[in-house]
């Protein structure tokens, strides 16, 4: 037996925004965006103040998220929306705004400061989310996590069904202006979830089809985005193989790989693509010990685990971080080997285990 659920209305492709009616929301919008004001080069405001407009809708601007958004700035932006009375929440972005948006939206409703919200989970309710993809990685658009940094600075993800979006635009023109960078460290972070996706214990026939079409897309399309960034169908189908990613996990979870990770980024400033991909050769070698048939689906398409390797090497050189005893340690606290990541990986994980892989990097 095995369930699937995810509600989100997803609108993917050329001009998505035209056939939105956001009347249908609200009346008033909180606008959540990078504070880097990537969403005005991309035109994705643009396209959706049009919009907004052509209803009559009125809405605030908040633009002051940064990556791996705070507590603090969720806690500003739940006061934004409610001092002036709006009623539904736009994230405009790449995960950082579209998760901001959601944890906002469920802060502001409930009236609380969002580090409540872990204790409450599924009795949050919130006001409608609609999300507007600018990278493609996260598919943080058709999940219900937000991933926020804590007051004392660590990675903590915020998981229930009440945070799914109620509505999701991806347009790949909005990525097309994308640095070289992000468009890498966004797209592996797509291939690393598509990956856990199919290792996870929970994974399912459906989460399956979908991880590895997401995979053939990235193998197709990544390196040569890379290489063309105008391109406009490879980043289609990174777009789409992002999108995928973001519809598995909300299924499968991730796995260790993004437990390991978040350390990397908020102690040494790995984004969060690129420190999955710290350990996601050494995860997937493990997991071959004890469930190679899905190690094999979750490779197949780069002919097994040493072409996912490469693949990932020829894109992304992982620097050496020869971190000092005393930080493998402290990263490795951090881990909550009880969690749903960890359980869910194959393979048996402890503090030692994961001490040697932090020693290894
Ligand atoms: P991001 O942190 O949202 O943005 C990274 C950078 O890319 C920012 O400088 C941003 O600028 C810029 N940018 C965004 N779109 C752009 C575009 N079209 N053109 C040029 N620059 C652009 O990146 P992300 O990788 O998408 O999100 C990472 C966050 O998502 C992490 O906090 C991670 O933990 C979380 N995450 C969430 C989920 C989930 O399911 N909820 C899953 C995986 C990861 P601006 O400052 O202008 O925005």
């Amino acid at each position: 037996m095995f369930s699937f659920f995810n509600p989100v209305d997803l609108r993917f492709g050329e001009n998505a925004i035209s056939g939105v009616d956001f009347a249908l929301f609200g009346k008033r919008a909180l606008i959540v965006m990078g504070k880097g004001g990537s969403a005005k080069k991309n035109s994705a405001i643009n396209d959706l103040v049009n919009s907004l407009n052509s209803k009559g809708i009125s809405y605030n601007l908040f633009s002051e998220i940064e990556e791996n958004p705070s507590f603090d700035l969720i806690d500003k932006g739940a006061e934004i929306f409610k001092s002036n009375g709006c009623d539904f929440v736009i994230g405009v972005g790449g995960g950082s705004p579209m998760d901001a948006a959601k944890a906002i939206s469920a802060a502001a409703k409930m009236n609380k400061k969002v580090v409540e919200l872990y204790e409450i989970k599924d009795q949050i309710s919130t006001y409608p989310i609609i999300e507007i993809t600018t990278t493609s990685g996260t598919g943080s658009e058709v999940t219900q996590y937000a991933v926020l940094t804590s007051y004392d600075g660590r990675k903590l993800g915020l998981r229930t069904k009440k945070l799914f979006p109620t509505l999701a635009i991806v347009d790949p023109k909005y990525t097309l202006t994308m640095p070289a960078d992000v468009t890498i460290t966004t797209g592996l972070d797509a291939l690393s979830q598509l990956v856990e996706s199919i290792l996870s214990k929970i994974n399912t026939p459906i989460t399956d089809a979908m991880a590895v079409k997401g995979l053939e897309l990235i193998k197709q399309s990544l390196h040569q985005v890379v290489r063309e960034p105008s391109n406009i169908s490879h980043r289609s189908n990174v777009a789409l193989a992002a999108t995928l990613s973001g519809i598995t996990i909300s299924q499968t979870g991730t796995t260790i790989v993004h437990a390991l990770g978040y350390p990397l980024t908020s102690h040494i400033g790995i984004r969060h693509g690129l420190a999955n991909m710290m350990t996601i050769c050494q995860i997937v070698k493990n997991a071959a010990k004890f469930e190679p048939q899905r190690v094999k689906i979750a490779t197949e398409v780069f002919g097994g685990t040493q072409g996912l390797c490469d693949f990932i090497d020829a894109i992304y050189p992982r620097p050496k971080l020869k971190l000092s005893e005393k930080d493998a340690e402290e990263f490795a606290r951090e881990i909550d080997l009880k969690s749903g990541q960890v359980l869910n990986t194959p393979g048996v994980y402890d503090f030692d285990f994961v001490k040697e892989i932090y020693k290894s990097l």
